[in-house]
């Protein structure tokens, strides 16, 4: 790889073998599309590229809907741009730009396709029966959530009010007691499908894009009364942060790993040839102190698998739909990625780096989620953080 002109740290989440996208505004400008190398943003409305006019906008959307080959070719220019002559009127420092939501999301799903999760899940909320339903190992598991509430990271999160019910009293209305977070890793559709067609896992790289790091916030005394007999609703609907970069699926080659092995062998549609198992490594911050390091390449359902499954039934895939992995956990008690796991329903608190002891979130708490993967020539893939601090409720 070519030495780029941009000035690089030695230490970076965004080295030339990245190139994630985002949306950032200049000091006092509308947003625009641009390109994170190093500390820095290059603005891609202002150079020469195959996707030069879809970069004016201020969402991913329309270049995400160009498809595979420009996702290519635009690859390919932005090398040749970085590493050509300087181009630095159009270089901004990332401290200096305002970064928004990248993309305007069409639908949201959202999995549940870790088995230590969910295992960990059946074991806390229902003691003594099976941990895994019946359906889990045939099935990806998801929910519709709700879109218009994903919001970027550094957004603020406002402790959700709802109905709970404790065991012997009545239902009362309240501000949450249990906040909680949940690690996930996101994949961002470009190319949408038509309803009532299918969409082949083998087919996955021709509509997914790239992927973002989410914190899938969970109020869990709403969503344990509420969730009887359907599933997650308000208890999640408040908010839901992403990574301000979208990382490509071009830049994660060198993650890609083998799945788990699913027994019993899932049926045909879930099948492919193309594994997609990633070496993600994600660390969560709660106030400072790192408190677990769920590993990504564990999760039982691959993002294919999850693509094939929510459009199985015909449903169409629109540009800039999102569809998150589910709570990323690993075997071990400090790779779990929710804090129901971590302090055992809060019957087992923790003590943060600070001294201060939790059990879920208090106001004023901020959770950062991290995450790296191996990229090309030993470089490191970062995501950018996706970070939120909790507000009190009105
Ligand atoms: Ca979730």
């Amino acid at each position: 790889m070519r030495e780029t002109w941009v000035p690089m740290p030695e230490v970076t989440d965004f080295p030339i073998q990245n190139l994630p996208y985002g949306v950032f505004s200049p000091p006092g400008r509308p947003p625009r599309v641009g390109v994170a190398i190093g500390d820095h943003v290059l603005d891609l409305s202002e150079v020469d590229t195959p996707a030069r006019a879809e970069f004016a906008a201020a969402t991913l959307n329309p270049f995400l809907a160009r498809g595979p080959e420009v996702w290519a070719a635009v690859r390919d220019r932005l090398v040749d741009l970085l590493t050509g002559e300087p181009l630095t009127p159009y270089l901004h420092a990332q401290a200096e730009v305002e970064l928004h939501l990248p993309i305007e999301v069409a639908d949201y799903v959202d999995f549940y396709s870790s088995e230590h999760h969910a295992t960990n899940g059946g074991r806390i909320l229902r003691p003594g029966t099976e941990p895994l339903s019946a359906n889990w190992k045939h099935l990806p598991v998801g929910y519709h959530g709700r879109a218009g509430t994903v919001v970027v990271s550094g957004t603020p999160v406002v402790r959700p009010s709802g109905q709970t019910r404790t065991r012997g009293e009545p239902p009362a209305y309240g501000p949450s007691q249990r906040l909680d977070i949940e690690a996930e890793v996101g994949f961002v559709v470009g190319v949408p499908s038509a309803q009532g067609e299918p969409v082949s896992a083998d087919d996955f790289e021709a509509h997914v894009f790239g992927v973002v790091l989410v914190n899938d916030w969970s109020a869990r005394d709403i969503q344990a009364w509420e969730s009887q007999p359907l599933g997650p609703f308000l208890a999640k609907s408040f908010a839901t942060s992403v990574s301000p970069w979208v990382v490509p699926l071009a830049a994660l080659e060198h993650a890609r790993v083998d799945p788990p092995a699913q027994d019993p062998p899932p049926l045909a549609y879930l099948r492919t040839d193309q594994p997609w198992g990633l070496d993600i490594s994600i660390e969560i911050e709660w106030n400072g102190t790192v408190v677990s390091r769920p590993p990504y390449r564990q999760m039982y359902w691959t993002a294919p698998q999850q693509l094939a499954h929510l459009t199985v039934n015909g449903a169409s895939l629109r540009t800039g739909d999102l569809y998150a992995s589910g709570t990323v956990s690993g075997p071990e008690r400090d790779q779990v990625g929710s804090l129901l796991e971590l302090t055992w329903n809060g019957r087992e608190p923790i003590t943060l780096g600070n001294g201060e002891t939790r059990g879920f979130l208090e106001d004023g708490d901020t959770v950062t989620i991290r995450a790296t993967a191996p990229g090309k020539d030993g470089t490191t893939i970062g995501f950018g953080d996706v970070a939120g601090v909790i507000q009190p409720a009105p």
